[in-house]
């Protein structure tokens, strides 16, 4: 699995962070979302989908398996 963000499509509602902290976290000056984990380990995988499904602006984009 890789996890990418679009910062143009984030409009910094913290949800992701909340729902997968050791792979999200969020700019100090504009909370916009950054990846801490691009490639996460699989227990930090059902946590990265629900964050990407649970985005408001559908802002996280996962690809491989
Ligand atoms: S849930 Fe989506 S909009 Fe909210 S901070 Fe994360 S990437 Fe940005």
């Amino acid at each position: 699995m890789q996890i990418a963000v679009d910062e143009d499509k984030c409009i910094g509602s913290g949800q992701c962070v909340l729902t997968a902290p050791h792979v999200f976290d969020q700019r100090d000056d504009d909370a916009i979302a950054v990846v801490l984990d691009e490639f996460p380990a699989e227990p930090d995988q059902p946590a990265a989908r629900a964050a990407a499904a649970g985005c408001p602006v559908a802002a996280i984009a996962l690809s491989g398996d």
